[in-house]
């Protein structure tokens, strides 16, 4: 029986009341335990099901469930990530989900617990179906993913599937097949502190990142040498700025100056190709300021979507799409990160899917529940085409 509308719902509206905000994002966000628990119980009383938790840190388990097949097939796993972004900007709405026409309005209701939904109703009527899978279905709700990803990778060093099925809210027409990367960056500007009145013994890291500054910028409206589209699938390369300190007071030149920025890099680029960039924009002021010293300090390093090895799941996809939405989807790239960059690193043939959604990250976040509908039955096809369906 697929999944009805009033069934999403209900398992979406209960999914997004239990708050499971990443406490790596907002301190005293709850975490995913207890929204793990409600998923882990909900696929209870399946019959043939083993469920079980992973702690990726103190309660904040990754929960896994699995239809085993009887052999002959491939491995699939299917990911969700069970924790959601901060709601101080709608703090009496976002775990108060309101149906609107046809969405369903919430915080994560489309990232990702609709994803987390789809993946434990596809389960569910597999098995309410009496399907016998060849290979085995691994349907994993992860922590983390808004946070620093300790959860997928807590999941890649213990499991290996053949291919991994990414649900995250994008459109039921797009298969993810490449995105982006990113880097957080500090660009420090050393100075030399002085009386305000010694411009003679001063050198003013403020002013010198301000050229800095202008120089990225002038990079980012050339989308860093790829033109405003990117020159690629994924979009156009993301750059902002996100932080910026330097100086102690107003009567002394300032010693330091450190900017902080979010980076993108396109498939087939590394980070070090962004940070040479930057250094050379270092030479170039510099050339103005012989006294310039800057230095570069990569935060954090994400490589980006690059799968190999799909084909056989993203045909799986299409074959099963194109007779629910009545055309086929098509392969797509992504100006964002997600988890399915790491599983791509890791090595496992690993595609990215899921519905059409909105104001991510933000308030009155939605999600499509005519695509919900749809998902729900794409994504039990996919599974079948994939692991198999053993005869009798
Ligand atoms: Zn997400």
């Amino acid at each position: 029986m697929p999944a009805t509308d009033a069934q999403i719902e209900q398992l979406l509206s209960d999914l997004v009341r239990i708050e499971s905000v990443t406490p790596w994002l907002i301190p005293d966000g709850a975490g995913e335990g207890a929204v793990q628990q409600f998923i882990a119980d909900w696929m209870s009383d399946l019959p043939g099901v083993e469920i079980w938790f992973e702690e990726v840190a103190p309660g904040r388990p990754n929960l896994f469930a699995k239809l085993p097949g009887v052999g002959g097939g491939p491995t699939l796993l299917i990911n969700s990530h069970a924790d959601t972004v901060g709601y101080g900007n709608w703090r009496e709405r976002a775990l108060v989900p309101e149906r609107r026409g046809d969405t369903l309005v919430g915080l994560g209701v489309a990232d990702d617990k609709s994803s987390c939904a789809i993946g434990m109703l596809a389960l569910r009527s597999l098995v309410e179906r009496g399907v016998t899978l060849k290979g085995d279905l691994i349907v994993a709700t992860t922590v983390d993913e808004e946070g620093s990803s300790i959860g997928t990778f807590h999941m890649l060093e213990r499991h290996k599937p053949d291919a991994i099925l990414v649900l995250e809210p994008e459109r039921l027409d797009d298969i993810v097949v490449e995105h982006q990367g990113f880097g957080w960056i500090d660009v420090v500007v050393h100075g030399r502190a002085a009386h305000g009145s010694d411009p003679d013994k001063g050198i003013d890291a403020i002013v010198h990142m301000a050229e800095v500054i202008t120089r990225l910028k002038k990079l980012d409206d050339t989308g860093f040498g790829r033109g405003a589209d990117g020159g690629s699938m994924s979009g156009r390369t993301v750059f902002h700025t996100g932080t910026i300190r330097g100086g102690t007071d107003y009567a002394t030149y300032p010693n330091s100056c450190v900017l902080g920025i979010e980076i993108g890099t396109q498939p087939g680029e590394h980070l070090s190709d962004r940070v040479h960039e930057i250094e050379a924009i270092f030479a170039e002021v510099k050339a103005i300021y012989p006294d310039f010293s800057g230095e570069v300090n990569v935060q954090i390093d994400r490589e980006p979507f690059m799968p190999k090895g799909y084909d056989a799941l993203f045909d799986a996809i299409v074959a099963s799409a194109e007779p629910v939405l009545g055309h086929k989807p098509v392969a797509a790239g992504l100006n964002a990160w997600g988890d399915s960059g790491l599983c791509s690193e890791a090595g496992i043939p690993t595609l990215c899917y899921g519905v059409d959604g909105g104001n991510f990250h933000a308030p009155d976040e939605w999600v499509s529940m005519p695509e919900m509908v749809a998902a729900v039955e794409i994504v039990e096809h996919t599974i079948e085409r994939f692991c198999g369906v053993a005869e009798g």
